[in-house]
């Protein structure tokens, strides 16, 4: 959206689609945004949406795109309805998904007392009792940057052993039990857990927590352009959002490259809109056109 902003102020001709399932829907405030610290995600959208009526040159088509192909040196856009579109730029912002961990009702929690960013929700959880409930290696750090919101924190590890000796007793020096066998469900009501019950028939009063969930591209499409992925399987760009493959252009979540955060995808959108702008500028004075033209 924020790339359709840049891109429409610029008076290029832009489409921005967008099928609305974003990694927030799980969620219903949003945090760290300047001047919309707490608002609902999709309000968010509804006055970026809003904004961009002002600019004639850009439509929002409302559905999802099934496959971008670059050809005779346009790329060619295939919606859902069947529309066919031609672009000489394109930007992925398509985002990731969560693959959570495999915890009975996790799906329940997530967004509503369990969370994957400390930065956008540990305000929220501060001083409540918690738990970092991973199973990969992620726990250790995840554990230690929730730590500076409560210092009532346990790590599970649901039956995984994913921690080294040295991290458990490190751990635990910092007052963090580590919990290593297999969780039986997450007890609470609606989304608000209370505690956690584990196979060997103990269970943990909890009031919330973090998890590191693996992130999962939300589509193909930049991998079937071919679009060169980091180690996580995020596209790869450069500081004007230029992908390995010329002419497409990547922002917010699909890189994922560290932190992923609304304020983060938004900056992200307009640099890559300024570098749509600069590749096309770039084009037009490229061949100087004589006087007698
Ligand atoms: C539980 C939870 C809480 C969070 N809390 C916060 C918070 O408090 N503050 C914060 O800053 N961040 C928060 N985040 C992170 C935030 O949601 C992401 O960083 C942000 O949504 C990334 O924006 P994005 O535009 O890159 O991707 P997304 O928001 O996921 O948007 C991608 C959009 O592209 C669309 N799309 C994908 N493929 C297609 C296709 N083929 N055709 C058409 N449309 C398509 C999707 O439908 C979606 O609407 C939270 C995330 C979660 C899961």
């Amino acid at each position: 959206m924020n790339a359709s902003l840049v891109l429409g102020r610029s008076r290029r001709k832009t489409v921005l689609f967008d099928d609305n399932k974003p990694r927030n829907a799980v969620t219903s405030e949003s945090h760290g945004f300047m001047t919309r610290d707490g608002i609902d995600p999709q309000e968010l959208k509804r006055i970026a949406q809003e904004e961009l009526r002002k600019y004639p040159s850009v439509a929002i088509e409302k559905q999802r795109v099934e496959s971008v192909n670059k050809a005779d040196g346009l790329f060619r856009i295939e919606a859902e309805d069947g529309s066919v579109f031609f672009a000489q730029k394109v930007i992925l912002a398509t985002g990731f998904k969560d693959k959570l961990p495999d915890v009975e009702k996790v799906e329940e929690y997530y967004g509503k007392s369990l969370f994957s960013c400390p930065f956008c929700d540990g305000w929220e959880l501060q001083d409540r009792p918690l738990a970092v409930i991973s199973e990969n290696p992620k726990a250790m750090h995840l554990a230690k940057v929730v730590s500076n919101w409560t210092d009532d924190l346990i790590v599970c590890t649901n039956g995984k052993q994913i921690l080294s000796n040295a991290d458990k007793t490190l751990l635990e020096s910092k007052g963090i039990k580590v919990y290593e066998q297999a969780i039986r469900s997450l007890v609470g009501e609606d989304g608000q857990l209370k505690k956690i019950e584990f196979e060997d028939g103990s269970a943990v009063p909890r009031e919330g927590g973090f998890i590191t969930p693996e992130w999962v591209q939300a589509t193909t499409i930049g991998s079937s352009l071919g679009c060169r992925l980091n180690v996580q399987g995020g596209i790869e760009t450069d500081a004007m959002g230029r992908t390995s493959i010329e002419g497409v252009f990547a922002a917010g979540d699909t890189l994922i490259a560290g932190a992923s955060q609304l304020v983060i995808a938004a900056a992200e959108g307009s640099k890559a809109a300024i570098g749509v702008n600069a590749a096309l500028i770039e084009a037009k004075f490229k061949t100087p056109v004589s006087a007698s033209n």
